[in-house]
């Protein structure tokens, strides 16, 4: 019904002018944080009558410095793991480069499903180039002009029957991996995605300069075991590290390692910030890092949205709490302030700590652990359409020109974060409040709170 198709390649290749034809628009940039969008950009594609996420893996392999191809190389494996499908372009102008081999061979070795594509394959000057794509050992390349829009129909043609198999996959697999909750809200032991020393749960903490990441992160190890020291290749950026944190295989990013490295290294102080925000594109959860002294910020306000836009699950951890001494009003403040400056995650855990001291420590990895359950819960699609009927009947979507909005079926595509798909008649004519009202009520109804919940509106024919 609906599957993720990534876009892999060296730098310069045509992936953003083909994310951008996907997309059908210019998806709008992060204002004055130009490294946010062109790490990873996703957006919802259409090709013919296929829908799917595209995901524009460029801005990924920026670097240029030897200590960042480590990185870089993992980044991308990471993006490549998560898709369905991988559109592995090269250029068919400039034929196939070294590192057109090192992307082929991650490719390989973790996609699932690799198209190759030679693109700038418009014209005769391609021709070479196309011939060396055969070289890759991926297939025949696909030619492709991302700008002059050739080649899509063969693309449309080469997604279809794999979009068929992810929709007979997912209603397969619906049921299976529906989780169960008990009664407690606990979810099983044997939930898929529960996280394991191969599967960590993967952590970005975030926040502002001096909110307190680094002394949270050594307070963290520092009561707790190392289990494989700084990843093989990250040592030098300290990007993330595993640590077993009560019993949780969890991989934490530490962004603040980042920044303080780029303080001594001038030159790496752009690649630092989009290393933080590259740390959100991967994390599970994202730990938003508060300074009780100066609450959200306009930079943690920008970030929690951005995590949110991400679809990542939120933890507002306020830090710095041993400083303060009217416990019980402060509390109540940034609750208000929480609800009012981030309606969008409302819902989403907050909780009190003290890097310094330690407390409040034990909260913030069960509210970590609780919002990743969250985020991975699903519905049957049984339990989705008796909700949509009754969610219909309160409240019957509008009826624009006197022709009244039909919605037929629901279905819960995928988790992290929750998103479900409704079967709707002219679904460009549903007003966004009721969107809104129908995003509402799944996070009421199936106990999603503070979770990013994607709602798409499918048009039923
Ligand atoms: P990315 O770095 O892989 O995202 O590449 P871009 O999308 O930024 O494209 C790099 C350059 O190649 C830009 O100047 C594009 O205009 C150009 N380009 C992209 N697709 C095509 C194509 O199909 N034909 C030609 N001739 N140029 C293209
Ligand atoms: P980062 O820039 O976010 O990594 O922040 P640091 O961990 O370097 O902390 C910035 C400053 O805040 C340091 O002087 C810390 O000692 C102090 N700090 C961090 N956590 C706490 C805390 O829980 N309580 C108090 N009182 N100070 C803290």
């Amino acid at each position: 019904m609906s599957f993720t198709l990534a876009l892999v390649g060296r730098p310069n290749v045509g992936k953003s002018t083909l994310f951008n034809r996907l997309v059908g628009r210019k998806l709008a940039l992060v204002d004055d944080q130009p490294g946010v969008t062109r790490d990873l950009r996703e957006g919802p594609a259409r090709l013919g009558p296929l829908r799917f996420t595209v995901v524009d893996t460029a801005g990924l392999e920026v670097a240029t410095d030897e200590s960042l191809q480590g990185r870089m190389r993992r980044l991308t494996e990471r993006a490549v793991e998560m898709a369905d499908v991988c559109l592995f372009m090269v250029d068919a102008r400039a034929g196939v480069l070294p590192a057109d081999e090192i992307f082929a061979d991650i490719l390989r070795r973790k996609a699932r499903h690799v198209i190759l594509a030679a693109n700038k394959a418009e014209g005769r000057a391609g021709e070479s180039g196309l011939l060396e794509a055969y070289a890759l050992g991926l297939g025949e390349p696909l030619r492709l002009s991302a700008e002059h829009g050739e080649g899509m129909g063969e693309l449309m043609a080469l997604l279809e029957p794999l979009a068929t198999e992810f929709e007979a996959q997912a209603e397969e697999s619906a049921p299976e991996t529906e989780i169960d909750v008990d009664e407690d809200g606990e979810a099983d032991e044997d939930a898929p995605w529960a996280p394991t020393p191969e599967r960590p749960l993967q952590v970005a903490v975030v926040g502002r300069p001096n909110a307190g990441k680094s002394t949270l992160i050594n307070k963290i190890l520092g009561e707790e075991r190392l289990l494989t020291g700084p990843e093989a290749g990250i040592t030098r950026d300290a990007i993330s590290l595993n640590i077993e944190w009560k019993d949780t295989p969890f991989r934490i990013f530490d962004t603040a390692g980042m920044r303080k490295k780029a303080r001594v290294q001038e030159k790496l102080e752009k690649l630092s910030v989009s290393d933080g925000l590259r740390a959100v594109k991967f994390a599970e959860v994202v730990v938003v890092l508060l300074d009780v002294e100066i609450p959200f910020e306009q930079q943690d306000l920008r970030i929690a949205d951005l995590a949110e836009r991400e679809g990542r699950a939120v933890v507002v951890a306020v830090n710095k709490w041993d400083l303060e001494d009217e416990k019980q009003d402060k509390l109540k403040e940034l609750k208000e302030s929480f609800e009012r400056l981030l309606p969008q995650l409302k819902g989403a855990p907050l909780v009190t700590v003290s890097a310094r001291t330690g407390r409040g420590l034990d909260r913030l990895h069960d509210a970590i652990l609780k919002a990743h359950e969250t985020w991975n819960r699903r519905a049957s699609t049984a339990q989705l359409n008796r909700w949509l009927a009754g969610m219909l009947e309160q409240h019957p979507p509008p009826a624009p020109g006197g022709r009244r909005i039909k919605m037929r079926y629901a279905t819960q595509i995928k988790t992290r974060p929750p998103s479900f798909v409704v079967m709707t008649s002219h679904p460009d004519e549903v007003p966004d409040s009721y969107k809104r009202y129908l995003i509402n009520g799944l996070r009421l109804d199936f106990d999603m709170p503070g979770t990013p919940i994607r709602l798409y509106l499918r048009d039923q024919g």
